[in-house]
């Protein structure tokens, strides 16, 4: 990581404490720590944060099986996964932003499960019941001078989401140099994985194309899953990402 980044990446951490992807959460756990410790400083354990809302509470956009199943099932193993793989390894002394910076394709198990617990995490925070409409405020005006309009973002982002062949995400990121870009990834890779992406940057919204992330209720219709997404966006906390990033 060279030392530009790096600096980004820390003021994101530090000054970001509230921002929901950088924590593993577990309330009902036992912890000292009272259950909740930012992956910042989490290494070699982590765990599945839970979700801020009900599975039913994204009905009819997102419905409760396939968040129950989502979160509780292919996140949980995500979760499992990345703890077995980095075991006994250099990873198991890194932070989760920290290893995805420096995975390589060689290391597949925790690039695959690295980058599904970061994923599903920033997934979570970015949507949200009672949300959807428009952004405001910086990020609106920085959308509106890299896309044109409103209007020119969802389209370019819906396509990226549309056209990702199999499985993968589509993103909305900032480059280093502070300037947003949509992208999309196979897999479980994204724009954080230095090493194995074309375009890197720090993404602030992110929307899951797996068929698991629809299939229940869209079956093979991943377009209008797409478009009812728009009705879940939690612009605040897309806006409080972007925020975290630029200062
Ligand atoms: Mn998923």
């Amino acid at each position: 990581m060279d030392k530009r980044k790096f600096l980004k990446v820390s003021a994101i951490t530090v000054t970001g404490l509230a921002f929901s992807p950088f924590y593993a959460c577990n309330p009902s756990s036992k912890d000292s720590d009272g259950g909740k410790v930012p992956i910042k400083v989490r290494v070699g354990d982590f765990r599945l944060p839970d979700l801020a809302y009900p599975v039913e509470a994204l009905e009819p956009n997102i419905d409760k099986e396939t968040m129950g199943i989502h979160h509780g099932k292919h996140h949980a193993g995500y979760v499992k996964k990345l703890n077995a793989a980095i075991k006994e390894t250099p990873f198991e002394r890194k932070e989760l932003l920290d290893i995805l910076s420096t995975v390589t394709e060689d290391d597949t198990a925790v690039r695959n499960n690295g980058g599904g617990h970061f994923n599903h995490s920033l997934f979570w925070n970015v949507i949200a019941p009672n949300k959807g409409g428009a952004p405001t405020g910086a990020l609106s005006e920085a959308i509106n001078a890299t896309f044109g309009s409103f209007d020119g973002f969802k389209e370019t982002f819906s396509s990226a989401a549309k056209t990702r062949f199999g499985s993968g995400w589509a993103w909305l990121s900032l480059d280093d140099a502070g300037k947003l870009f949509i992208s999309s990834t196979p897999n479980q890779d994204n724009p954080l994985m230095t090493n194995i992406v074309e375009q890197n940057g720090t993404p602030i919204l992110g929307i899951d194309v797996w068929e698991h992330a629809y299939y229940l209720n869209y079956q093979n219709k991943r377009g209008d899953y797409v478009q009812n997404f728009f009705n879940v966006i939690n612009w605040d906390a897309v806006a409080d990402n972007y925020g975290k990033i630029v200062g």
